[in-house]
């Protein structure tokens, strides 16, 4: 008997069939098995997305219907929850359900036939007996087992707002031996931001688990890991063998049939939000999981984005997390760094370094202790001018300035990757004294060391050796770790005590744990302060939060650590709230700023992003759909009021407006409500789609939704 399957399938965007098309199948399939079926000309992987039916309804042409071309055999169902999570995201942020939920399984699930995926599942499975020495856990601290009492009594989410270095990861891992203890089949999934992060901290769930649930209960899920990787690790948690995941953002949509527990560490960090295809909030995404399927959420974080933040309040102003409070840091190191502001308006005109601070630095260094320095731009200038007759060192196929990298003499563009040597003499009017201006990394780590030339290594003068050895610096930033295992390198080279100074974007603020270094400096933040973005703030104190946290940790240190700022702006608000290391002051500035000015939390926003071949055109593509919005929708049963709520931006040239050769423009969406926001989206949909068409509209080459977008 033929039975009609309803099947998810990614069909090319937009296209006129919707995404989930029907099958014929001889068996009776359950929804959630994932099976091969023939699309136009190919054949691809799709999902049985609802039960068959036994009929032909009439919605299709049962002539027409094709045969699915095979199942996966051996892989059990997708679970309700996981479509429904999927359909979710597929609608919150405006993307097919068939780009958004085969783009979330594993590359190979998609491209290995039924043949080839039945003899992956038969290689032998690992070896999944637990054994080796059980690691005792440490004694909870008074706050870190007050918080656990909150979890255990509440339903959540919670937010674990505790200081760097207060015993969070700790309250993860007693939660989840807890749950893991109480129940035999269930799963938690532990998410972290950067890819860089997870080896540490699969290092730390493996020590505590392995001994007790075998080696495969603990498997990772992030970008980096090979396809066959991923593949394994998927398999083994949908299959309910891996106990806890651990991951990036991609994690969040890994099939966890058991799932109980989700912890997204570092909530606050902006890896969380995908650039690109669906622009999903990994973050936000686990806390409707958690309620979806009946699972725990913690969100951990020292410097928590002020959304999270909001939502923390007390209960009864309307919050609905609950706010757990860990301020201090565990044991020795419990000191905090002491911040200091130089005011660099008693500096010499365009001093990189003030006095104070490289006699600090000094004396750090020749007393063997290390120091850190940072600076938000990579390269050696941002860009290279003729003062004849101001030329600068503009990227010819974006409005961006090409990067001045001194260490191999080129110029370039940091957003369309254009790579050029560097001219002999101004382009323009030939004159040969081109010259760099503002600086980067690359720059700060040269300029550094000419400041310090004559400061000796600790402990390397000595009777033999009069002389002593130089200081070592180092620089860390995307340019110094394209390569495989460089950061991995250099990181260890830091730790060894082979390196006095390290120099380095934010790359070096995050996560690493530098018990040697004593001295955090940041060069120039004042930048951040006068930001278009109105999340830069946010960002800064979080960035400047960490590395102060990060340093010192070390308890046989005597010494204080100390974080320096260099500004212009010693007074403001943020760096004094910095200086008492009180991340709720600064919350509490913030939000009132933002209510004031009707920002997130407090409305919501999406944001439309166009390129086209001119700016005109991707303009008056956003134009025109905000005038079909404004005139015609209104005019919508039952829209007009929706819709005066609904308030649409002009469009304007993004802030980088060409980028290779691509001209930008974008259109801010705000509202007061969430909920108002998606049903209006929803419906103007089609709208964008019509408008394209439209003549104006020639040359728009692709346009994207972004909602809840970080940047802006
Ligand atoms: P966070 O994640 O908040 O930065 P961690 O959980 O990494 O903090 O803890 C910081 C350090 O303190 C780690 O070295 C950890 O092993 C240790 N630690 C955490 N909790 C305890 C405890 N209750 N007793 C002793 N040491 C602890
Ligand atoms: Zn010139
Ligand atoms: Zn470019």
């Amino acid at each position: 008997m033929s039975h009609w399957l309803p099947v998810l399938v990614h069909t090319p965007a937009h296209a006129a069939l919707g995404p989930v098309l029907t099958y014929r199948s001889e068996q009776l399939l359950p929804a959630g098995t994932l099976v091969r079926v023939p699309l136009g000309k190919r054949e691809t992987l799709g999902v049985v997305w609802d039960a068959a039916t036994a009929e032909a309804t009439g919605e299709f042409d049962p002539a027409k219907v094709r045969d699915i071309a095979g199942v996966l055999e051996g892989i059990p169902p997708l679970s309700r929850a996981w479509q429904q999570l999927l359909s979710f995201t597929a609608a919150y942020y405006q993307r097919s359900a068939g780009e958004v939920a085969l783009a979330a399984l594993p590359p190979q699930l998609r491209e290995l036939n039924p043949e080839q995926m039945a003899r992956r599942l038969k290689r032998k499975k690992l070896d999944g007996s637990a054994g080796g020495a059980v690691l005792a856990a440490p004694a909870l601290s008074p706050e870190q087992a007050a918080a656990i009492a909150q979890i255990d009594a509440n339903p959540g989410p919670y937010l674990l707002f505790g200081a760097t270095g207060s015993g969070k990861t700790e309250v993860y891992l007693h939660c989840v031996h807890k749950l893991l203890a109480a129940d035999p089949d269930a799963q938690a999934l532990v998410m972290v931001p950067e890819i860089n992060l997870t080896p540490q901290l699969e290092e730390r769930f493996k020590a505590r688990f392995a001994p007790l649930y075998g080696e495969q209960a603990v498997v990772s899920l992030h970008s980096g890991m090979t396809n066959p990787q991923r593949l394994k690790s998927w398999l083994s948690a949908h299959g309910g063998a891996a106990r806890i995941v651990l991951g990036t953002r991609m994690a969040v949509f890994a099939s966890l049939p058991k799932l109980r527990l989700i912890v997204v560490d570092e909530e606050h960090d902006p890896s969380y939000k995908s650039g690109e295809g669906a622009r999903y909030s990994a973050r936000d995404l686990a806390v409707y999981r958690g309620k979806l399927e009946g699972a725990k959420v913690i969100l951990g974080s020292a410097t928590p984005s002020l959304e999270t933040w909001h939502h923390s309040r007390p209960a009864e102003e309307g919050g609905r997390y609950l706010r757990l409070h860990m301020p201090s840091r565990i044991g020795e190191s419990s000191r905090l760094p002491l911040v200091r502001r130089v005011d660099m308006n008693h500096q010499p005109r365009r001093a990189i370094f003030s006095t104070p601070l490289i006699a600090a630095i000094t004396e750090r260094v020749t007393r063997g202790e290390q120091v850190m320095v940072f600076l938000n731009r990579r390269g050696y200038a941002p860009v290279l001018t003729c003062e004849d007759c101001g030329w600068k060192s503009e990227c010819p196929h974006c409005s961006a300035f090409r990067v001045f990298h001194k260490i191999d003499r080129t110029l370039r563009c940091h957003h369309c990757g254009f790579t050029e040597r560097v001219p002999r003499a101004c382009p323009d009017c030939g004159n040969v004294d081109i010259a760099p201006f503002g600086r980067g990394t690359e720059q700060l780590e040269e300029h550094l060391a000419e400041l310090l030339v004559d400061v000796r290594r600790h402990g390397s003068v000595t009777p033999d050796n009069p002389n002593g050895e130089p200081i070592r610096i180092a620089r860390i930033d995307a340019d110094s770790t394209k390569l495989k295992g460089q950061l991995e390198e250099q990181l260890a080279a830091v730790h060894a005590g082979d390196v006095d100074v390290l120099v380095g974007t934010q790359m070096i603020a995050k996560g690493h744990d530098f018990r040697r270094i004593t001295l955090v400096a940041a060069v120039n933040p004042d930048g951040a302060l006068f930001s278009s973005d109105f999340r830069a703030p946010e960002r800064l104190f979080s960035l400047l939060m960490q590395a102060a946290g990060r340093a010192g940790r070390d308890a046989s240190l005597g010494a204080q650590s100390e974080v320096w700022l260099q500004t212009f702006q010693p007074q403001h608000g943020l760096y004094a709230a910095l200086k008492k290391h009180d991340y709720t002051t600064f919350a509490a500035q913030q939000l009132k700023e933002r209510e004031q000015a009707n920002m997130p939390p407090f409305s919501a926003q999406a944001l439309v992003r166009a390129e086209a071949k001119t700016q005109e055109a991707a303009q008056a593509f956003l134009n025109a759909a905000r005038t079909f919005a404004q005139t015609e929708m209104a005019a919508w049963d039952g829209w007009a009021e929706a819709l005066a709520q609904v308030f649409l931006y002009p469009a304007v040239p993004m802030a980088i407006q060409r980028v290779a050769n691509l001209e930008r423009a974008q259109m801010l969406i705000e509202c007061p409500s969430r909920a108002t926001l998606q049903q209006f989206l929803t419906a103007w949909q089609s709208v964008l789609h019509a408008t394209r068409s439209q003549p104006e509209c020639k040359g728009l080459i692709r346009w994207a939704i972004d909602v809840d977008p970080l940047a802006i």
